[in-house]
């Protein structure tokens, strides 16, 4: 558990974040939202003790950040950034292995956590392993950024903007794996995102900051349900392109976004409702029995249906 309490963090008597409090709880998949320069990324560094802050508590498991071993901390919390810094003269595994290198894993358990981690991400570690990460796609490299901070089995993760410079495909795809990933490992995770449709589609709950401050704590559904404020409710419908509203539960069924079941779900939806209405109910559910149907629709439906509107609406822009 992260608990932060009326935490402030000040450049020259200008606070950037004030009076920050919430508790972020074992397992939940927690994200920063907000314009840039909102405090999202001071707030995340603020965790792993990046940036020191000037008032207040972080506390981890009940313990205060400052009374942590530096080093211990910084292991035990994955980071992730947008521009992946990534060793160019290293192998994929030299670079996977920084970490359980510094703690003194063993040879084998390291060699098996490697080929573990890649193929838990869809890449083949014999043919992976031994390449240099200077060979590889922003994708890839991103893949391999995420490994990397969950190869000495961190508790917490913090990732800042991970998947903001892909393209809408890579970037759904990375989506699904972050998200199946820390469905499977019960990881903290923070993550730090201006992406509205993003947060809806990875957040256990969501805060929303502005000029350092919290405007809004919530899930995804009470969040959209019931915006706080006139800046909660312009951020959702400046976020959330029309397109959104008009597409239906129906367009889904129709382009396969769904899977087959013969265990329906506790959760019904008609395929009438909007994919508003879908995002919604699937920040609370799973998976979604389409009504009178065999089809069930996860979020990682959802999150590809959104990819691909996404990548054609740019087209049509183009
Ligand atoms: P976000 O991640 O939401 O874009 P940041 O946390 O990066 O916002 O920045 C919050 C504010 O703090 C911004 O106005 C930024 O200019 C300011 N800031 C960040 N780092 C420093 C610094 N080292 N000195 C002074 N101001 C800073």
């Amino acid at each position: 558990m992260i608990q932060f309490e009326k935490v402030y963090k000040r450049y020259n008597d200008q606070a950037v974040v004030s009076d920050f409090s919430l508790e972020i709880k074992e397992g939940e998949f927690f994200v920063l939202i907000g314009p840039s320069g909102s405090g999202k990324t001071t707030t995340l560094k603020m965790i792993n003790q990046l940036i020191d802050l000037s008032e207040g508590y972080i506390r981890i498991e009940g313990k205060p950040i400052s009374d942590y071993d530096l080093q211990e901390l910084r292991w035990n919390i994955g980071y992730v950034l947008q521009q992946i810094a990534l060793f160019p003269n290293m192998t994929i595994e030299e670079n996977i292995l920084v970490v359980p290198e510094m703690k003194k894993w063993s040879k084998e358990d390291m060699r098996n956590r490697v080929a573990e981690l890649l193929e838990s991400v869809g890449m083949d570690p014999e043919s992976y392993r031994h390449r240099k990460t200077s060979e590889l796609s922003g994708g890839e490299q991103q893949r391999i950024g995420v490994v990397r901070a969950l190869a000495a089995d961190p508790d917490i993760i913090l990732m800042d903007e991970p998947f903001s410079a892909l393209d809408p495909i890579t970037r759904n795809n990375l989506q699904k794996d972050v998200l199946k990933l820390q469905r499977q490992l019960k990881k903290t995770v923070v993550f730090v995102t201006h992406d509205m449709q993003e947060a809806i589609s990875l957040g256990d709950r969501i805060c929303l900051m502005n000029k350092g401050k919290i405007e809004q704590v919530g899930t995804a559904e009470e969040i959209l349900k019931q915006p706080a404020n006139d800046f909660v409710r312009e951020f959702i419908q400046t976020g959330l392109p029309n397109y959104q509203e008009e597409k239906t539960v129906q367009d889904l069924v129709e382009k396969g976004y769904v899977d087959q079941t013969v265990e329906p779900t506790s959760a019904i939806i008609a395929t009438t409702e909007t994919v508003k209405t879908l995002t919604i109910l699937l920040s609370e559910h799973e998976a979604i029995t389409v009504e009178g149907t065999n089809a069930v629709i996860t979020k990682a439906h959802l999150v590809s249906f959104l990819a691909e509107e996404a990548a054609s609406s740019k087209e049509d822009n183009i």
